[in-house]
C-alpha cells in the first residue's frame, strides 16, 4: 500500500511545491511510482509540471465534493515516467466553503484516496498555505508530513502553530499522523543567517531534519515556468543533484520505518 504524505507548511513561499514537484520527480526516476495531489487552489503543481489549469477535465475538487466519484478518472500522466498528478485550479477554492455544508467534511480525501493508493509507493499531497479544510483534509488522508523550511529570517515563525495543527489532526481525524521528515530549502551558505537557521531547526526538531539540504538555486525557480521537473529542466544543476540526493535520503528514512 502508498504512502501518502503531505506536504506541509501554513507559510507560503517555503518550497511546498518546489519539494513536491523535484522530490516526486526524482523518486520516480528511481522507479517508484508516484502520485502528486495538488490541493492548493492556485494550482502550482499543475502548472509546475507542465499540464495547464485551463480545460481540466478533473480535478482534485471533483474527489472532495463527489463522494462516490471514481478518483482514477482525475489522474493524469506527466512528462515524468512513473509520476501522475491529480491536478487543481481556482475551483478548489469554492471547495473550502462548499465542504463545511458535506457529511465527513474532514474525511473526504482519504475516502477519495484509498480508492488508489494501493496504484503508487508513493502519494504527494502539496498543501495550500493556509490551516483551512483543505489543509485538514490533507492531514486527515495521510501517514506524515513533509515539512520544508526556508532558511530566512523568521523561519521558525509559524513552527509552533503547524505543530499544534499536526498534533490537533492527529487526536482528533488521523491517530497514525506523524512528522515523516523536516527539509530545509533555500540554503545559501555564504550567510550566517542560513546557517543559523539550519542550527535553529535542528534544535526544535532534532533527528526529523534531513542531512540533505536543498540550496538556492535559480534553476529551480526557472524550471517550472517550462512546466519541467528539475532534472529534466537542467539535470546538472545544483538544484538537480540536491533533490535526488534528497530522493535517495527519504528512502533510506522510509525503508527503516
Ligand atoms: P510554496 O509552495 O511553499 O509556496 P514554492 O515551492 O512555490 O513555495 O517556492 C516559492 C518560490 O521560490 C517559487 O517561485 C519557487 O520557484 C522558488 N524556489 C523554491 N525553492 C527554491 C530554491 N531552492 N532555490 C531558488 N528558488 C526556489
Ligand atoms: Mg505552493
Amino acid at each position: 500500500m502508498g504512502r501518502a504524505i503531505a506536504i506541509f507548511n501554513q507559510k507560503g513561499g517555503v518550497g511546498k511545491t518546489t519539494t513536491n514537484i523535484n522530490l516526486g520527480a526524482s523518486l520516480a526516476q528511481l522507479g517508484k511510482k508516484v502520485l502528486m495531489l495538488d490541493i492548493d487552489p492556485q494550482g502550482n503543481t499543475t502548472s509546475g509540471i507542465g499540464v495547464s489549469k485551463k480545460d481540466l477535465e478533473y480535478t482534485v475538487y471533483d474527489l472532495l465534493i463527489d463522494a462516490e466519484f471514481d478518483t482514477r478518472k482525475a489522474v493524469m500522466h506527466t512528462n515524468v515516467e512513473g509520476l501522475d498528478l491529480i491536478p487543481a485550479n481556482t475551483d478548489l477554492a469554492g471547495a473550502e466553503i462548499e465542504l463545511v455544508e458535506l457529511d465527513g467534511r474532514e474525511q473526504r480525501l482519504r475516502h477519495a484516496i484509498d480508492r488508489i493508493r494501493d496504484d503508487y509507493d508513493f502519494i504527494f499531497i502539496d498543501c495550500p498555505p493556509s490551516l483551512g479544510l483543505l489543509t485538514i483534509n490533507s492531514l486527515a488522508a495521510v501517514n506524515g508530513v513533509l515539512i520544508p523550511i526556508q532558511c530566512e529570517f523568521y523561519a521558525l515563525e509559524g513552527v509552533s502553530q503547524l505543530v499544534s495543527t499536526i498534533d490537533l489532526v492527529k487526536k482528533n481525524l488521523n491517530p497514525e499522523l506523524e512528522i515523516e521528515g523536516v527539509v530545509l530549502s533555500m540554503f545559501d551558505g555564504r550567510t550566517n543567517l542560513s546557517i543559523q537557521v539550519v542550527q535553529e531547526v535542528k534544535k526544535y526538531f532534532g533527528s526529523k531534519v534531513y542531512s540533505t539540504v536543498i540550496p538556492r538555486n535559480i534553476r529551480l525557480a526557472e524550471a517550472p515556468g517550462f512546466g519541467m521537473a528539475i532534472t529534466e529542466y537542467d539535470p546538472k544543476s545544483k538544484g538537480a543533484q540536491a533533490y535526488n540526493a534528497f530522493a535517495i535520503e527519504f528512502l533510506e528514512w522510509e525503508g527503516a520505518k
